[in-house]
């Protein structure tokens, strides 16, 4: 069975819009698609003036090198959040079609398929914030069309092992896309390899990815889905015709050069150190009950008061995410790793709580 056959059929059936960089290439003399012959002030090399390709090559080569897949089996969108929501409005059916979650979980899968009137099925997490895999089986049933696997988790921080991703995909093979999130994957240990290496056996498996986190991209929004080259092509019929802003994906391109890559490289490492020098504060720091293990750049503590420790942050100018709206976390807060001084600040602001 072909992993489409999951797809709302009108979208299968629809005929894209065709834009004028999708129909004619090449040329001198651009007089298709009704821009300005004139770059706005202060353009610089940008030629902002021009609708661009809609899925630039060299980022898409650059992205597929990256993440080690052919470039038919790369979507580059405006961060992952984008290609979330594509994925949810192509295979997800409203008052139909169902996603399966495990929460504590990233909010956007719900947010995406209550816009899209699609139902949110959950498998939460284990007690020890660990993947419950049984549940998630259990739970499945015709109308989910889409589980998502966020590894690294955001907010409660472990990965889930490759090898039961593998068995996931696997097990929903012909019956569920398994959409693994690896927006924190930079960040983790070598041992959670990503599950890209999958994507040759499973074509129901799609992998998101983002140059937001360890890239130090948020701001030009920059994501990537990597998927078979089938579902690929199907969200781009869905896509809006040039999704991506010229800046931001020369930005992407010089964050990727072996100079961006090194730097990165060296701030992932920062990140690394810092999280095991936190881990090991914050277990001591005043109100802080517990640090939940973390994969990824943040780490999630729990709270003697976690709202009091919120204000006090807050007081010192140290703004973190209170995650308490979330099951299990009903008292903690996600602290993201800054600079070691940033992480000073929240070391003095917890320990002024104390006093
Ligand atoms: C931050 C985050 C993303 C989204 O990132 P984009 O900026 O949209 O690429 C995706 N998934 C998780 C789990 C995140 O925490």
């Amino acid at each position: 069975m072909s992993v489409l056959e999951l797809a709302r059929p009108e979208i299968r059936a629809l005929r894209p819009y065709s834009s004028a960089r999708m129909e004619a290439r090449g040329g001198k003399v651009l007089l298709n698609a009704n821009e300005s012959a004139w770059p706005p002030y202060g353009d610089g090399d940008a030629k902002c003036n021009r609708y661009h390709d809609p899925q630039p090559s060299a980022l898409v080569e650059r992205l597929a090198a990256l993440y080690r897949v052919r470039h038919e089996q790369v979507l580059v969108g405006r961060g992952s959040d984008e290609a979330i929501d594509l994925l949810v409005r192509a295979f997800c059916e409203a008052g139909r079609d169902a996603i399966l979650i495990s929460p504590p979980t990233f909010g956007m899968y719900a947010v995406c398929a209550r816009i899209q009137g699609a139902a949110v099925i959950e498998a939460p997490l284990r007690e020890d914030f660990t993947l419950d895999s049984k549940a998630v089986l259990a739970a499945l049933n015709p109308a989910v069309k889409l589980v998502f696997v966020c590894t690294p988790n955001n907010p409660s921080g472990r990965a889930v092992d490759p090898v039961e991703i593998a068995r996931l995909a696997d097990a929903f093979d012909g019956r569920a896309l398994l959409v693994v999130d690896e927006a924190y994957l930079e960040f983790a240990d070598p041992a959670f390899s990503s599950a890209t290496a999958l994507l040759e056996r499973h074509e129901n498996l799609a992998v998101l990815r983002t140059l937001s986190k360890a890239w130090g991209l948020a701001g030009a929004r920059i994501g990537a889905l990597l998927a078979h080259p089938d579902v690929i092509a199907l969200l781009r019929r869905i896509m809006p015709p040039y999704p991506l802003p010229v800046p931001c994906v020369e930005a992407a391109l010089r964050a990727l050069s072996p100079a961006g890559v090194a730097l990165a490289e060296e701030r992932i490492q920062t990140i690394r150190r810092e999280r095991e020098r936190m881990r090991e504060r914050l277990a001591d720091a005043p109100g802080v009950r517990l640090v939940l293990p973390s994969q990824a750049n943040f780490l999630t503590v729990r709270c003697d008061d976690a709202g009091e420790s919120y204000i006090r942050l807050l007081d010192q100018g140290v703004v973190v995410r209170d995650v308490r709206g979330h099951p299990r976390l009903h008292d903690a807060l996600r602290i993201t790793l800054g600079t070691p001084r940033e992480n000073d600040c929240v070391l003095k602001a917890l320990a002024g709580a104390a006093a």
